[in-house]
């Protein structure tokens, strides 16, 4: 199990190579506009990844190399525009995928207050925003695969620790955990994950393929 609240080596490394699925890019780009650390992190390791592309000897490229490339660039990676923060309180590159700021969202109810949009991303890994009323509890659950969580406001605990604006948790199948919003104030994270979550309650369970969680 790896928890930080910032990024790992592992995930930076796959990050700055470019073979995450969309939706943990726009997790880990949109905590690079808020975490100087993990942006520090990121502008080595691609510095790293540079110093060995000028080592390697040449090889020839195919045919198709340089229209791949171009599309490639024309698509766009959402990483490839991570910065810091401007104001408000979701940052670019989330800002694009909501289409503005936090007014923008479209919420739908999950019940008990907590609300969730799903974002339009590509690929098998799903990207949703979480409305967590403060003192509300998500149900708690296990992990079939990662999750990648990062706070945009309020903070929450779980059996790990507390999470606050800009922090990541990182979970994976190791991890069983129950996050609880803190009292005073509601909870925004941005969420992604590449396999459903397991549920340890019945209700949550019976809904979790209409909600796509
Ligand atoms: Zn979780």
């Amino acid at each position: 199990m790896t928890v930080s609240h910032v990024l790992n080596e592992k995930l930076m490394l796959a990050y700055a190579a470019g073979t995450l699925p969309e939706a943990f890019n726009l997790v880990i780009a949109t905590h690079l506009s808020l975490c100087d650390e993990s942006r520090a992190m990121v502008a080595a390791g691609e510095a790293i990844g540079g110093c060995v592309l000028d080592r390697c000897a040449p090889i020839e490229m195919g045919s198709a190399a340089l229209t791949d490339t171009l599309a490639r660039i024309k698509r766009g990676r959402p990483e490839a525009r991570a910065k810091a923060a401007e104001p408000g309180l979701l940052p670019e590159p989330l800002r694009t995928y909501v289409g503005g700021d936090v007014s923008h969202v479209k919420w739908k109810a999950l019940g008990g207050g907590v609300k969730q949009a799903i974002l339009p991303v590509e690929g098998d890994a799903t990207a949703r925003l979480l409305f967590i009323p403060g003192g509300q509890a998500v149900p708690d659950h296990g992990h079939n695969g990662m999750e990648l969580t990062l706070v945009l406001q309020g903070a929450y605990a779980d059996e790990v620790d507390r999470f606050a604006r800009g922090d990541l948790e990182i979970a994976d199948e190791e991890l069983e955990h129950q996050p609880v919003a803190e009292d005073g104030e509601d909870c925004i994270c941005l969420s992604a994950t590449d396999a459903p979550l397991k549920f340890n309650a019945v209700m949550p369970r019976l809904m979790q393929r209409y909600f796509r969680i």
